[in-house]
């Protein structure tokens, strides 16, 4: 048999492929399928008794404590609800430290004894759950002695029913913490945060006027990329399957250069595979939105409303968990890597981030009036200054092995952490730094007295999609984030560093004006203090040049390049007075998000490069010494015909014969290598010395692509796995 029949297997079964026909229930309206899965607020108002369902509420808008009794007979409505809908079993659903979904089954069913169950859900079950956390990360928090973790529920995240053709469950969202009430988990210090966030935003909208303003809230609009491949390629590398991404794979002769898939139509299949998927989520209360190709063939984008934060960290977990399943139904294979095919575009997940809350809108609007404009500039300023100073925060909330193949590897965007305004804003921000604080608007110098501030347009105006954390009209879009990452890393980092400057803010200005300031000189002063002191984090040009570097290190901003670079900022003097002084994180907390950083980027290099090391030898040496000794006995053939021979063509293919043994050599003797007992150490030793020895491994792995007969290549090419959908 050839090698490569299972590739052309593959491509013959991509080829008869129907797509499952999508079945909608005839007269579903699509507004009857959103959040029909769902215990929603309406819900509960129909369900539960009005005194339960008032105090429900309080706790969902206001954070007030969750009343036992009223945890009661909410479990009750909610198992009967879910039994309606076919759930057998309930599970607390947790984001833990390796950035994936975890779940606790239970069934709603307690046998009694004598052959009989019956269905029970209480409030304590509800509210509390005991996980076992030692199979999860945490970073020397909890002694090995005592393994259990707590699940609480996040009451402002709506509980679901998620189905599956083996039964469906209720799923409740909770947080996940240990014995000692450390965070073990991604959303409990997004919950803290926003609560830090709030008050202080909250401090200085009353200092505009708002005494009674409803709480202000942090809102995410989270855009996904993705990669979509046939599943028999998939299944036919094991990079893929154990990594996420292909080790080794020649570049294709075409390609992303023309832009095709970009601007083309969305190929049928996948288009089935959308609409499926944003079904699934509207049933889950999702608000999936927007769909389109991506750059990269393959590559797709899915961007969804925007919701709170920590509601939208929910979503955004169950989508990637959706779109993984969905993809499996419709034969092929969603990839989240941020980098799953060399020399062809990355994936991201674009973080849009906004503070607000129903009565005012976004906070990052300008208004129609000087004063609304005069508490816009001063929440940009807030921006302006968190990013500034803990830029290196923000960095290090999106490092990971994998994310290092996009931040400053030449793709959007660097690593360099700064801002770009867009014109009007950065022009405003340019006239505040010269005019000082003055009240006078003459020759286009700009006050912020009330009277005296110019109209500000609304327009997002001009994009720059080589910033990091760019304006875009009403919201940051924080560009950094890695597709396969989780959105609370980075959404904590960004309460926390708003609530530190909105402190700032408010502190500033509620000492001036008692000290008989007027309101308006104050704003000025404290808008002008801002960008003399953190102007330096505002860059409009181009983020990908040559240049920018070199600026950028002269303006005194961090270029952290690598994991390895980016994590101690996570236990600088620094972010840890930040995150304690705000409540988000204890100074162990901190500590244990670094060392499970380390772990995290061994463990994930160290299966890479074994399984560099096993393709490598098994798959790719094999088949090219096949075709070297098929080359030798053509050789010796002829030479026996009496034919003169040609020997280039077999002296090409030894050359990166020789070299793939000699790199598979180095990469053995690297893994070999002991770990030291510190674990900056072993990572520093990883980055140093093992990823280049499989790129090695790799470059003379691809070079033998271009070489060795096609029909004895196993591996699917990248030709294959982009454009054959
Ligand atoms: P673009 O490609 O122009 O960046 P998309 O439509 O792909 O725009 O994505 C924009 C994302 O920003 C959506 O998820 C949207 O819900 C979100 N968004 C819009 N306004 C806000 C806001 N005020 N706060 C947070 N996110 C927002
Ligand atoms: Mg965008």
């Amino acid at each position: 048999m050839s090698a490569n029949k299972v590739r052309l297997q593959a491509i013959s079964e991509v080829e008869s492929y129907v797509p499952p026909a999508i079945t909608f229930d005839i007269g579903e309206e699509p507004g009857e399928v959103f959040g029909s899965n769902v215990f929603s607020v309406s819900v509960m108002q129909k369900r539960l008794p009005k005194s339960v369902y008032k105090s429900v509420l309080a706790t969902i808008e206001k954070s007030a404590p969750l009343d036992p009794l009223v945890a009661d007979a909410v479990a009750s409505a909610m198992k009967d609800w879910a039994m309606e809908k076919g759930a057998t079993h309930y599970a607390h659903v947790f984001y833990p430290l390796t950035g994936l979904t975890a779940e606790k089954h239970d069934s709603f069913l307690d046998p009694v004894g004598d052959g009989t169950a019956f269905a029970s859900f209480s409030g304590k079950t509800l509210i509390q759950g005991e996980p076992d956390a030692s199979s999860f990360p945490n970073g020397g928090l909890r002694n090995t002695f005592e393994a259990r973790g707590y699940t609480g529920w996040d009451v402002m995240s709506p509980a679901y029913v998620l189905e599956n053709p083996n039964g469906n469950t209720l799923c409740i969202p909770t947080i996940f913490i240990s014995m000692t009430g450390e965070a073990l988990d991604h959303k409990t210090p997004i919950l803290r945060s926003q609560q830090a966030m709030a008050i202080h935003a909250e401090r200085v909208l009353r200092l505009f006027g708002y005494d009674n303003a409803e709480r202000v809230v942090s809102y995410l609009g989270p855009e996904q990329e993705y990669f979509l491949i046939d599943r028999h390629f998939f299944l036919s590398r094991p990079d893929l399957i154990n990594a996420g991404r292909t080790l080794f794979g020649a570049k294709p002769p075409k390609g992303q250069e023309f832009d095709d898939h970009y601007f083309g139509a969305i190929p049928e299949r996948v288009l089935a595979f959308m609409m499926d998927t944003e079904r699934e989520l509207f049933k889950l209360g999702i608000p999936a939105k927007t769909r389109h190709n991506e750059v990269a063939p393959g590559q797709f984008e899915l961007a969804p409303m925007f919701e709170r934060a920590n509601q939208g960290s929910d979503h955004q977990q169950l989508t990637m968990t959706t779109f993984k399943a969905v993809a499996k139904k419709h034969g092929m294979e969603c990839l989240f890597h941020e980098k799953p095919f060399a020399g062809v575009n990355g994936s991201g997940k674009h973080v849009n981030f906004s503070l607000g809350n129903s009565e005012l809108g976004s906070l990052f609007v300008p208004g129609d009036n000087p004063h609304d404009n005069a508490q816009f500039l001063v929440f940009c300023a807030a921006v302006i200054r968190g990013v500034d100073l803990y830029g290196g925060l923000l960095r290090a909330s999106v490092a990971s092995a994998s994310n290092d193949h996009r931040l400053g590897a030449n793709e959007a965007p660097p690593a360099i952490i700064s801002i770009f305004l867009g014109d009007q804003l950065a022009d405003v921000f340019d006239q505040i730094a010269k005019g000082g604080a003055t009240h006078s608007k003459e020759k286009g110098t700009l006050a912020i007295g009330i009277d005296t501030l110019p109209d500000l347009t609304k327009d997002p105006g001009d994009r720059n999609r080589t910033s990091p954390f760019a304006f875009t009209g009403n919201r940051f879009e924080f560009r950094a984030p890695g597709s396969n990452q989780t959105v609370a890393g980075p959404m904590v980092v960004l309460n926390t560093i708003m609530a530190e400057a909105l402190d700032h803010c408010a502190t500033e200005l509620e000492t001036a004006v008692a000290g008989g300031t007027d309101f308006n000189d104050a704003v000025q002063a404290l808008l002008a203090t801002i960008i003399a002191d953190h102007g330096k984090v505002i860059f409009n040009g181009n983020g990908y040049s040559d240049e920018w570097p070199i600026e950028a290190e002269q303006r005194g901003l961090k270029n952290l390049r690598t994991t390895i670079d980016a994590l101690p900022e996570l236990i600088s003097p620094e972010a840890i007075e930040l995150a304690s002084t705000y409540g988000v994180f204890s100074e162990r907390e901190m500590h244990s998000r670094y060392e499970i950083g380390l772990e995290q980027y061994i463990l994930s290099v160290s299966v890479e490069a074994n399984l560099t090391l096993e393709m490598g030898s098994t798959i790719i040496l094999p088949a090219a010494i096949r075709y070297q000794t098929e080359l030798a006995s053509n050789v010796a053939a002829l030479k026996a015909a009496g034919v003169e021979a040609d020997l280039s063509t077999l002296q090409q293919v030894s050359a990166p014969v020789a070299d793939l043994k000699a790199a598979l050599a180095t990469l053995a003797t690297a893994i070999g290598h002991e770990h030291a007992a510190d674990a900056m150490v072993t990572a520093t030793y990883f980055r140093d010395t093992v990823l280049p020895a499989m790129a090695a491994v790799r470059t003379a792995a691809d070079t033998l692509e271009g070489l060795v007969a096609d029909d004895l290549w196993s591996l699917p090419t990248y030709q294959e796995m982009l454009y054959i959908l």
